[in-house]
């Protein structure tokens, strides 16, 4: 870190910080006079992989130290919980159980701390990225993680879209029109924006909340288990957290190469496994056409064809496989783009979303607009006969791509004037029928008189800048709106909930941020120590009882080069491990 970027820093304590919070990996960025700068985690690394855990001694590990420990305390350990984030699913670590915002609000706090460190004050607020395809529960629940985190959402922004403010600053005079292909590690989102003179529009947004690489790795992991002659669900928690490690390091291998090998240790043995780029491609095939109707779907809801794009980038880690690549190259007959780094450009674009709420005088001429990427509505009845009423329909209020913030209204009537009250169920999705879109919540309005009294309603939604729906409805006779906000989301926690949960997790034993990187270099120690056999085995039993006895002797000099030392030696090791 050189001095002058620190001293660029804004000097006003209330700083907005920039997280982009993934399915694998978060980072987390400031916006500076110098533009969107990230900000390195307590081991020196700009990525934070999302994984969370119990440590030895009881307190809670983030980031690589449990990415590690997934492989030898994989009970004690958890990853991948942004695919539950607004679901009821709960992932069991030691004896608690925790959902999805619980274990993404230990992500942000280490994040938080991070950047706190790096700006020597208190943060507590953001700008968090979320996938454009993201539903109002997922996006409610990622507002909940940042309130556990003790962090204000600022505004939710849409990843894609935060990837084209870091592309679109970079050529701000300039005019075109984009698109942004993400493929992260869970999630999939394609968005078409059109830039001119500092001014930034997303015309379309489309994608899949639950495609993403990882899909791609557990194709590979089902194929090397059959390969073994074993089922990855068949086998215990350990042989599969190796299995699926292994699935992951060899289908990185294959964006490279033409063919992986490697050994796994099975019943005490080592078994050698192999895979080709044609092989592994073929299994995957089926994953992958999944990534052409969203693409088609932002080009044709934008009004566009394929050859009035100026510009296709490609982020997120997955967009790195050979074969994503030659598909986004044979969909727009040109090569994608990745001048920034993949891993980089989301947290970056949320930092300068962060900059641009702060109102940074290096982003005046700089203008953005978003779009709601899905149509939201409510189920309606209609008349199949004298007196015969058929529910399920979807009555859509807000249409896909609508410009952000948005808001609408209409007028509802009862079906029957006898009624005393109107049920609204609210949607999300693009069929004609309810039963194929997502239930968002409900919402009872009583409705007082008798069957002469006007008993219609006015319902009206509203789309906030971060994607996050309100719907109100006031009975036109009292004039008194008498619901507020949606309640009894499937996905989502109530007030009572959330405030109880908060009280918990503040009690939390967290990991000390000063001896992270110790913390690190054992569990990974540790996992290379499972993942060999014979002479290395016993060499990394020793290195770890001499880290273990340099710990002891609390000399941070010593320990420092002790940490250089081993490191150097375990990645020589790791490069031919038995998983
Ligand atoms: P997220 O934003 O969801 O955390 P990332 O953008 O970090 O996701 O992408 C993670 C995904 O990218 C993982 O599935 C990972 O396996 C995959 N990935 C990263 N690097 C490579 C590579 N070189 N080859 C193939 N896949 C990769
Ligand atoms: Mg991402």
């Amino acid at each position: 870190m050189d001095r002058s970027f620190h001293e660029s820093l804004p000097t006003r304590m209330t700083t907005l910080i920039g997280i982009d919070l993934g399915t694998t990996n978060s980072l987390v960025a400031v916006f500076t006079d110098a533009g969107p700068q990230l900000i390195p985690n307590s081991l020196g690394e700009m990525l934070t992989p999302s994984a969370v855990g119990y440590g030895d001694d009881g307190a809670l590990l983030v980031g690589r130290a449990s990415k590690y420990r997934l492989l030898t305390h994989p009970a004690l350990t958890a990853a991948r919980f942004k695919r539950y984030m607004g679901t009821n699913h709960e992932m069991v670590l030691g004896k608690k159980s925790f959902r999805a915002e619980e274990l993404s609000s230990f992500v942000l706090r280490s994040l938080r701390a991070d950047a706190e460190a790096f700006l020597g004050h208190e943060v507590d607020a953001a700008v968090i990225s979320v996938p454009a395809y993201f539903n109002d529960i997922q996006r409610k629940a990622t507002i909940t993680a940042a309130e556990f985190a003790g962090l204000k959402v600022n505004r939710l922004i849409n990843e894609p879209t935060a990837a084209a403010l870091a592309y679109g600053l970079q050529d701000r005079q300039g005019e075109s029109t984009f698109l942004v292909v993400d493929l992260g590690g869970g999630t999939f989102d394609v968005s078409i924006l059109e830039m001119f003179s500092g001014v930034m529009e997303v015309r379309a947004s489309a994608g899949d909340a639950f495609l993403g690489g990882e899909d791609f790795t557990d194709a590979l992991a089902t194929e090397l288990g059959r390969q073994l002659g074993v089922k990855p669900e068949d086998v215990s928690r350990e042989d599969g957290a190796r299995l699926r490690a292994l699935a992951e390091r060899m289908k990185v291998q294959l964006t490279e190469a033409a063919e992986a090998s490697a050994d796994f240790a099975l019943k005490g043995e080592a078994r050698r496994v192999t895979i080709t780029r044609e092989k592994f491609d073929e299994i995957t095939d089926p994953i992958l056409k999944r990534l052409r109707l969203p693409i088609q779907r932002a080009i044709s809801d934008a009004s566009l064809k394929a050859d009035d794009l100026h510009r296709i980038i490609t982020v997120g880690g997955a967009t790195r496989m050979a074969s994503v690549r030659a598909l986004v190259t044979r969909l727009f007959k040109r090569f994608p783009e990745y001048s920034i780094d993949p891993d980089h450009v989301v947290a970056l674009g949320a930092a300068v979303q962060a900059g641009l709420a702060a109102r940074h005088k290096a982003l005046d001429d700089v203008v953005m607009t978003d779009v709601c990427p899905f149509t939201l509505g409510f189920e309606t009845s209609i008349q199949v006969g004298e007196g015969k009423y058929e529910p399920g329909h979807f009555t859509p209020m807000i249409e896909r791509n609508t410009v952000v913030p948005v808001s609408k209204a209409d007028v509802v009537a009862p079906l029957y004037p006898t009624q005393h009250e109107i049920l609204f169920r609210i949607f999300q999705g693009e069929s004609p029928y309810v039963k194929d879109n997502i239930l968002i919540g409900t919402l009872n309005v009583p409705l007082r008189g008798g069957p002469k009294d006007d008993k219609s309603v006015e319902l009206r939604y509203t789309y906030d800048t971060s994607g996050v729906l309100e719907v109100e409805a006031t009975p036109t006779a009292t004039k008194k709106t008498e619901r507020l906000v949606i309640e009894g989301n499937p996905g989502s926690l109530p007030r009572e909930e959330i405030e109880k949960r908060l009280k918990a997790l503040a009690a939390m034993k967290i990991h000390p941020r000063d001896q992270q990187e110790n913390a690190a270099l054992i569990a990974r120690m540790r996992a290379a120590f499972e993942n060999s056999l014979g002479d290395k085995r016993a060499s990394v039993g020793r290195l770890i009882a001499e880290f273990e006895g340099v710990m002891a002797r609390q000399n941070p000099r010593e320990i420092a080069e002790a940490r250089r030392n081993i490191e150097a030696i375990i990645g020589n090791f790791e490069r031919d491990d038995v998983f």
